[in-house]
């Protein structure tokens, strides 16, 4: 995932929650919010003729049943990674994925169709890190997507420098010529600090480092690397553990030589041909306008990639599939879009807009998936004001009975955030942390704060897991997924079916 935002208020505010008890603030707050944004518009409530809310109101409760009913999205997420594991861009697991995926849909008699998409295909082949000196030890690594391999395709020995920030780096300049970079970078927030796994090795290319190892950016480690992508450069790079990027760094100030052997064989091939999936209901008043909500289906090559995003693309196709299945005809086509290459490129996602420009005007709002499918409490959009309190009245009306109608935030997905470049309105899913709500088999309950959202990356045991191998799907949980399913679904219709696409600024 990489999230965009221009606000961060949702997350205090949603801190603000725990004190009142959730279900309960839920209820006030969406009440509260709904009446004062449309004063604060000097506009008057929705009137019975911007929506049916009778009909709206038991359409979603229908929707609702139906997805608490069924198993399905959690039984398809299960198989897929169980099946194909990880499936980085450009190899076979990604393509059997969207083949197996796609035979799914047709199955299930929804309209499926492929849009070509060319995405990067690097590949990282065997790795690995040794401690030479004070000691020997293996190294826990995960090379960075992008990066290249150790010179000559040999192991390369040299002395560590610990820096602690690129301030540290850039003040201490000549320590890092020859030397194996070791960024020990505390984490302040997935937005902030994965700017040193994107830079670290294009800055230390510049101090004559001939390698970097960056401390996985992550809150909290069980010896656990997280990969990602990172920025060209012309020396190796990989991330190691919290634990040792902070052993390297006491052993450095105690005037212990780190010396450390590191053999990678990292390469990118040439760009393969792979697809984006859509599947859609068209409309049955107004097919040319759309709703479109989706997640992506690439994920890193050490991850089963359950939550990222598997659980994100799957409740986008069961959202899609419930309506479907209780035969509700949308006035305006509702769509999902299961993206290719979010993580290394988002080449899905730039073809997706650059294929559908011409429906951007006709696009009423765009919601991904893609920080976790736990237990869901609304949405974040970017949108006008106008557009937000019509939101904010649907997410009352319709879903405040399941706790997941609130609209809070400006987030919203990387892969719409190129439709969100064109003028439409976009959002994202908003997930309450993974310790919280019916996850009863969950050993961490009632550690940290326990309400953190998946946003709020300081906290949110979302990245705990983000690019690791231990992202597989026993971290999520049935009914969270046919919550978030549920949500999707009804947010989805809805907004389909208001008599206008949502106003723009
Ligand atoms: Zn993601």
């Amino acid at each position: 995932m990489f999230p965009h935002t221009s606000d961060n208020g949702a997350q205090a505010h949603r801190r603000a929650c725990a004190m009142l008890g959730f279900w309960q603030f839920l209820c006030l707050a969406t009440g509260f919010v709904a009446a004062s944004e449309w004063n604060q518009l000097g506009l008057a409530l929705p009137s019975a003729e911007k929506w049916d809310r009778v009909r709206a109101k038991s359409d979603a409760d229908v929707i609702i049943k139906k997805a608490f009913s069924t198993s399905t999205v959690y039984e398809r997420l299960a198989y897929l990674t169980d099946t194909f594991g990880p499936r980085l861009s450009g190899s076979t697991a990604l393509e059997s994925a969207l083949d197996w995926t796609k035979a799914q849909i047709e199955k299930d008699g929804i309209k499926v169709y492929e849009e070509p998409v060319k995405i990067p295909s690097w590949v990282r082949g065997r790795e690995y890190a040794t401690l030479l000196s004070p000691r020997t030890k293996d190294i826990r690594i995960a090379g960075l997507g992008g990066s290249i391999s150790t010179p000559d395709g040999k192991p390369l020995v040299a002395k560590a420098f610990v820096v602690t920030s690129f301030d540290d780096l850039d003040k201490n300049s000549h320590q890092a010529k020859g030397r194996i970079v070791v960024f020990n970078v505390e984490f302040e927030g997935y937005g902030t600090t994965v700017d040193y796994r994107e830079n670290a090795a294009g800055r230390a290319e510049k101090h004559g480092a001939v390698a970097v190892l960056v401390r996985s950016i992550a809150p909290y480690g069980l010896q656990t690397v997280h990969t990602g992508v990172m920025n060209e450069a012309g020396i190796p790079a990989a991330a190691i553990t919290l634990e040792d990027a902070k052993r390297f760094e006491r052993m450095q100030k105690r005037g212990q030589d780190v010396v450390i052997e590191l053999y990678m064989e990292a390469h990118t091939l040439p760009d393969r041909l792979s697809r984006n999936l859509i599947l859609e209901i068209p409309g049955s008043e107004k097919p040319e306008e759309l709703v479109v909500i989706g997640g992506h289906m690439d994920s890193w090559d050490i991850a089963d990639g359950a939550m990222d995003d598997g659980g994100g693309a799957f409740v986008s196709w069961e959202a899609i599939r419930l309506i479907h299945e209780l035969g509700l005809k949308p006035k305006r086509t509702v769509r999902a879009v299961l993206f290719v290459n979010e993580e290394n490129g988002s080449k899905g996602a730039i073809a997706y807009a650059k294929e559908h420009e011409h429906e951007a005007n006709l696009t009423s709002i765009a919601i991904e998936s893609d920080i976790g499918t736990f237990t869901p409490f609304g949405i974040s959009v970017t949108c006008s004001k106008a557009a937000k309190a019509i939101l904010t009245d649907l997410g009352q009306q319709l879903l405040s009975g399941i706790g997941s109608g609130n609209v809070s935030g400006t987030e919203y997905g990387e892969d719409v955030s190129y439709l969100y470049d064109q003028g439409v309105p976009a959002g994202s899913l908003q997930v309450l942390d993974f310790r919280v709500g019916n996850h009863d088999n969950n050993p961490c309950k009632g550690f940290g704060d326990g309400v953190s959202g998946g946003t709020d990356s300081s906290r949110s045991a979302y990245f705990w897991y983000h690019h690791t191998e231990a992202d597989t799907v026993d971290k999520l949980d049935p009914e969270q997924l046919q919550h978030c399913a549920a949500t999707m679904a009804v947010w989805t219709y809805s907004v389909a079916n208001l008599d206008s696409l949502l106003p723009r600024d």
